[in-house]
């Protein structure tokens, strides 16, 4: 039981984010969905292959989140059917100016 490191410390599964939850409650983070359907969903969103499902632990931030699929403020609850979309810049940025533009439409 006493074994934990820590009970409070993830790490964004996406690669290119890096965002790190410790002790601090700027960015929400977000298990995968049971349902299997839109988890796969995730999946692919992420490019994630299934199998990491295998590991403990996954989760994603807040940061993947357009602010309309948060059911409040404090952007802490998902609508049951959100989809993360916004990824930050991998090698080839052009998917990602596009979500930009209509993350900035948004706001
Ligand atoms: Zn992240």
């Amino acid at each position: 039981m006493s074994s934990r490191k820590s009970g409070y410390s993830f790490k964004c599964i996406v690669k290119s984010c890096g965002e790190l939850k410790i002790q601090k409650e700027s960015v929400s983070f977000f298990s995968f969905p049971k349902d299997p359907a839109r988890c796969k969903i995730w999946l692919e969103q992420c490019q994630l292959p299934a199998d990491i499902l295998s590991q403990k632990n996954i989760k994603l931030c807040g940061k993947h989140f357009e602010k309309n699929m948060f059911l409040n403020f404090l952007e802490n609850r998902l609508k049951p059917d959100a989809i993360p979309t916004l990824f930050p810049d991998e090698r080839d940025g052009c998917e990602v100016s596009h979500i930009k533009n209509i993350f900035e439409v948004i706001i």
